[in-house]
């Protein structure tokens, strides 16, 4: 159900002469992947599924709703620690456009958690698509089931150095997005936002491509203004730990704004507040994964701090959504993306804990008891964060659709799934 209540049979609208709709069902058949625990070497008895597998199998079925004609599958065989992965027997149906129709579109950092989503909704709108990645964060598994499809291209390539390709769209995602992550290697990052930044516009300022960049809710670091909204200048340390990715992103939308000014390349600023969603590393250390994966492990569950810092979590979809109308709209301004359902960290780890209860009780497990324990807060944590849409509602007509509840009871299946399967 959505925000309304109406039950989400599609996603993304036709806006801007752009038609970025399509079945959600659809989507789902391709990170829902069915998971099958074999209890025998080969999974089978006497050619049929054990009572467990048949169980797992029809509770997948139920949930991507039959549409299990696309799907690639990993076995995991737990007497070899293996795992083996089957390949699709055919690709998805994609939308058939004429070729004044067809973009070429460049998407970097597209075998991460958001860039993989766009490439499945560029894909499945008939769209080519070239993924430009060093797999940093990201996965090849996140977009292997498109591998060998006419319209898609997987290219391994670091951006801080230079890429020449033609195409008529960019969006530029590469950078790692997590705390942990991004601050693993501070060089590399800054590195990777201001040196693959400019190169990719380099690449629009040569090819007349528009360019859309992945900017955040960081660069306004941590608000003296509630909620932000996109004239705030922002508040940031910049010699703190959070520094590199910050300030990072603050250059990248300053060179964005340096080649539209100048060689008048077509821009367009997307700052996204905190996203979630299936295949989200589970092991980036974000919040939203962190506190699914402990729950379902039965682990304690970290809270840093005191809890009562805020966040407010945007669904995968509705960002897909956004960044879509953004990048085929008119407006060059900055438009932050984000939902405006904010929660207290302390709050937001006993929804979490409840809709993981909810999920294993519906699949007839009783859950393990999970305790919520405070750990130290991490430098420069920012203390409140809710996104200001006014403009994105305004020019886009864009609006988020999915209620939190919604979208975490959907991940929760999902790592549940990638847990069962073995992959995590
Ligand atoms: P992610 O870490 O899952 O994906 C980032 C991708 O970029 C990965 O596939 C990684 O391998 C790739 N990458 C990193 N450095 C690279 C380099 N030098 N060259 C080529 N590829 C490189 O993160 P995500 O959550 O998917 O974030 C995607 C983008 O969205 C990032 O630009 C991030 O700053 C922005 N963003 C995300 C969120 C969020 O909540 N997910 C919020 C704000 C902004
Ligand atoms: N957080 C937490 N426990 C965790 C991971 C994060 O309490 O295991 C807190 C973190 O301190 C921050 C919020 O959750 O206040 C969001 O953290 P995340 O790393 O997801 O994103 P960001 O801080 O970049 O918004």
């Amino acid at each position: 159900m959505d925000v309304n209540g109406t039950e989400i049979k599609t996603v993304g609208f036709q806006r801007f002469g752009f038609d970025c709709e399509v079945p959600i069902d659809v989507l789902r058949s391709l990170y829902l992947r069915p998971h099958y625990v074999t209890t025998s070497s080969d999974g089978l008895t006497n050619g049929v599924f054990s009572d467990e597998n048949a169980k797992e199998e029809e509770q997948h079925a139920r949930f991507i709703q039959g549409n299990t004609a696309y799907q690639s599958k990993s076995i995991y065989h737990p007497d070899t620690q293996s795992i083996s992965y089957t390949t699709l027997s055919r690709f998805p149906p994609v939308k058939l456009l004429p070729p004044y129709g067809r973009k070429r579109i460049l998407v970097t950092g597209g075998a991460g958690f958001v860039g993989s989503h766009l490439v499945d909704r560029l894909m499945i709108l008939g769209h080519e698509v070239t993924v430009l990645d060093n797999f940093f964060t990201g996965s090849k598994t996140t977009v292997s089931h498109w591998i060998g499809h006419p319209n898609f291209e997987m290219i391994r390539h670091d951006v801080v150095e230079p890429f020449m390709i033609e195409c008529d769209q960019i969006y530029h995602l590469a950078c790692p997005a997590s705390p942990p992550h991004y601050q693993f290697n501070a060089v590399k990052t800054i590195k990777t936002s201001f040196m693959g930044t400019l190169n990719m516009l380099g690449l629009a300022k040569r090819t007349k491509a528009r360019f859309l960049i992945t900017s955040t809710s960081e660069i306004y670091g941590d608000p003296e203004v509630h909620p932000q909204q996109e004239d705030y200048w922002g508040h940031v340390n910049p010699i703190g730990p959070r520094a590199c990715y910050d300030e990072g992103k603050r250059v990248a939308e300053t060179l964005t704004y340096g080649f539209h000014r100048q060689d008048g390349v077509d821009v367009r600023v997307a700052r996204i507040f905190n996203t979630y969603g299936p295949r989200m590393n589970p092991a980036d250390g974000r919040v939203v994964s962190n506190f699914i994966v402990q729950a379902l492990r039965g682990e304690d569950m970290t809270l840093y701090g005191d809890g009562t810092q805020t966040r407010s979590f945007q669904y995968i979809h509705d960002l897909i959504d956004g960044l879509i109308a953004l990048m085929n709209s008119d407006e060059t301004r900055p438009v932050n993306i984000g939902n405006g359902d904010e929660f207290t960290i302390g709050d937001f780890a006993k929804l979490v804990r409840d809709i993981v209860y909810k999920v294993q009780r519906e699949d007839g497990v009783e859950p393990q008891k999970v305790n919520i324990v405070h750990k130290p807060m991490p430098t420069d944590d920012p203390q409140k964060r809710r996104p200001d849409t006014t403009r994105a509602k305004e020019v886009l007509q864009w609006q988020p659709c999915w209620t939190v509840n919604m979208g975490l009871e959907e991940m929760v299946r999902y790592y549940k799934a990638k847990m069962t399967e073995g992959s995590i």
